[in-house]
């Protein structure tokens, strides 16, 4: 089946932002609360988000382990870039990812003189964002899940399963993973405890109900105020970000 075109029409700012906070509570009831804590320190945060695009975590995990047998980070930075690429096979793309690690890691040596993230906590959240995005291996998704997870920034790292579930349930309309970092914090509170719960929220539902291909409709607590499953009941197609043409 493919998508029909009215999927996901616009709809207005309050509207998408009352339905992103039903969507918290919803969610909250389903999966309980999750407190905000950071779950390994700064740089271990940065350098395994890199390491864990379109990549399991039990290999990013194992990526990591690997990677960080070869040194400390100056010895990764001067090690051959197929050493590190052979490090990281576990992680997809490990030939793109290994430079782009020692560029990333070299930067913040010649700006920062080490490796110490912890002035991030300190700078407006918008110049934090910037100088993470400059570095050459950083995107917004990774930016945003360091300041999020080990500094409680008010961002909103917005990662597929994310993704995924704002645009079928119908919060924003659809568009790329990039832009909808913006498109959803425009909608929720400066508050990093809840951005924190609904982002893993959000992650665990679309892991486990709001699946790529063939969600679990029946078993969502979304399902009341779905635009998928209004359009399409039990047969909501596979997801993609654009929708199919007629
Ligand atoms: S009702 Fe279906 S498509 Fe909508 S959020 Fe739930 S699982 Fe996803």
């Amino acid at each position: 089946m493919t998508e029909r075109l009215d999927l996901n029409a616009a709809r207005p700012e309050p509207e998408r932002a009352e339905l992103l906070g039903w969507m918290f509570g919803q969610l909250h009831t389903e999966y309980g609360e999750r407190p905000l804590v950071p779950r390994r320190e700064p740089m271990h945060e940065l350098i395994s988000t890199i390491l864990s695009q379109r990549t399991t975590h039990q290999d990013e995990e194992a990526a990591y382990h690997e990677l960080r047998e070869l040194g400390d980070w100056d010895a990764i930075i001067q090690a051959p870039t197929e050493q590190i690429a052979h490090a990281i096979r576990r992680s997809n793309y490990p030939e793109s990812k290994a430079p782009r690690i020692q560029a990333t890691l070299r930067a913040i040596r010649e700006q920062r003189g080490g490796y110490d993230l912890d002035f991030l906590a300190d700078l407006p959240v918008k110049d934090a964002l910037k100088w993470l995005t400059d570095l050459p291996g950083v995107g917004v998704k990774t930016a945003s899940l360091v300041l999020l997870f080990n500094y409680a920034r008010p961002v909103f790292p917005v990662d597929t399963h994310v993704h995924r579930v704002t645009t079928r349930v119908g919060v924003i309309p659809r568009m790329g993973e990039q832009a909808a970092h913006r498109a959803l914090l425009k909608l929720l509170p400066p508050d990093p405890p809840l951005l924190y719960e609904l982002h893993i929220n959000l992650l665990r539902h679309g892991q486990k109900v709001c699946t790529w291909a063939r969600p679990k409709c029946p078993a969502c607590v979304l399902r009341e105020r779905c635009d998928a499953f209004a359009l399409y009941g039990n047969h909501v197609p596979s997801f993609s970000e654009k929708p199919a043409k007629p």
